[in-house]
């Protein structure tokens, strides 16, 4: 029995009132842009839910990329059949006999779009509840929470019939939050704190700072493949390329090292805020983690935050380094992570960074430097492109991985 549809139900949007119409037809749109090689599919959103006809495509097809799309909770493939009780039936009988295993608890939940069908949904449910026993054993009855909820729907085009509920990825649609620059480096957390972002709706350009020739072009190739691993969730990013040399160089110059490290930060962000203004960015959105690193304390982040008043995101705050990894490892970041490329942060950090900077240093030591004409300079030779998925799952080998432990 072939899946002729797969129906999609719709997260939390459900509950936003008055802009449940936008986040439909942003959910919508990213469907259809996320199945667009899919040509024969027919994609139509209602209130509730979403219909995806399949038209002879393959259902395991769409409903592997499906899964990626936020502001999904759940999916069911679906049989069609026409209106006959008896094709119903079958049907029913059939689907489940592809989902059992002894004893399984089953229900029918029956809904009624066409009223002049001949059936009501208490002799649906009665009709087809009693075929399923009839046919299949050993099975019972249960109402609440049973094993194998079949949905059978009367609508004015055919019977629809699911046995299967798979959960969606959740989260928002993108781009219903609004977008904000991802501080991206070619670290395990970023890349995380930017699929966090986009799962809550937001929209993602990337910002990556590098060092040439200290830092190599692997490692900007490796903050690219990342971002292309986003990709994924949202199509295409924007990828903004920060020359930072003459900045790291300076700061090597004139600022003591214990202060260097909150003072590359000050720039970091001076800068990544620049670029938001001009791109029209509502947020700032970075990898840190409270207590992970010098820079990730309070007293760090109150003297590093001083520059901007803009809204900085921070999904990992509060999360333990293994939770942060395993997530990596879900949306397949952590591999290329672990690549043992050094950033800008890497190759210049001072060997006792300050953990507990005082705001007052840092200014007075900011005021050796030439900020306005090493950030103009920084913002004149800005690279911008945009970064398509990766569709090639496997990046490293398996040996490659191994030398890192
Ligand atoms: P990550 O794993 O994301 O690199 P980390 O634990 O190594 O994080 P830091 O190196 O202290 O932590 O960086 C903290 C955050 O600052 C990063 O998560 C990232 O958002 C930002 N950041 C660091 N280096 C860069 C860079 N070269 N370009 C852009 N953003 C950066
Ligand atoms: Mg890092």
């Amino acid at each position: 029995m072939e899946i002729t549809e797969i129906l999609v139900r719709y997260g939390e949007l459900s509950t936003k009132g008055k802009n449940r119409k936008f986040f439909i037809k942003k959910l919508h749109r990213n469907v259809r842009l996320k199945l667009e090689s899919f040509s024969k599919l027919k994609i139509a959103a209602n209130r509730d839910r979403l219909h995806i006809t399949l038209n002879g495509e393959d259902a395991d097809a769409v409903m592997s990329r499906l899964r990626d799309i936020f502001g999904v909770s759940s999916f069911s493939p679906v049989v069609r059949v026409d209106k006959s009780i008896e094709e119903a039936k079958q049907a029913v009988v059939h689907l489940i006999k592809e989902n059992f295993k002894d004893n399984m608890t089953f229900r029918i939940n029956t809904k009624r779009a066409d009223h002049d069908f001949e059936y009501d949904t208490n002799d649906l449910n009665r009709i087809l509840g009693t075929v399923v026993e009839e046919s299949i054993q050993p099975l019972s009855v249960r109402m609440k929470n049973p094993d194998l909820d079949v949905r059978v729907e009367v609508r004015l085009d055919g019977i629809f019939i699911s046995v299967e509920t798979l959960d969606g990825a959740g989260g928002l649609p993108v781009g219903t939050a609004g977008k904000g620059m991802l501080m991206m480096s070619g670290g395990i957390d970023s890349p995380v704190a930017g699929y966090l972002s986009l799962k809550r709706g937001m929209e993602i350009e990337a910002v990556h700072f590098h060092s040439p020739p200290y830092t190599s072009p692997q490692a900007l190739q490796k903050a690219k493949d990342l971002t292309s691993k986003l990709a994924k969730y949202t199509g295409d990013i924007t990828f903004i390329e920060v020359p930072f040399t003459e900045i790291q160089e300076a700061i090597k110059k004139h600022i003591p090292e214990d202060y260097s490290m909150t003072i590359t930060r000050r720039m970091m962000l001076r800068l990544t805020d620049k670029i938001r203004g001009k791109r029209n960015g509502l947020a700032i959105m970075n990898g840190e983690s409270l207590g992970q690193v010098a820079s990730q304390t309070l007293e760090s982040m109150l003297a590093i935050n001083e520059v901007t008043a803009t809204p900085i995101l921070r999904p990992l705050i509060s999360m333990d380094k293994n939770d942060i990894i395993s997530i990596a490892r879900d949306i397949d970041t952590f591999d290329l992570a672990i690549q043992p490329y050094e950033d800008c942060c890497t190759v210049f950090a001072p060997s006792k960074p300050k953990t507990k900077p005082k705001l007052k240093k840092v200014k007075e030591m900011e005021g050796s430097l030439d900020i306005d004409a090493l950030i103009t300079n920084a913002l004149s030779g800005l690279r911008i492109e945009s970064i398509t998925q990766d569709d090639n799952s496997e990046n490293l080998s398996e040996e490659t991985y191994e030398s890192l432990f």
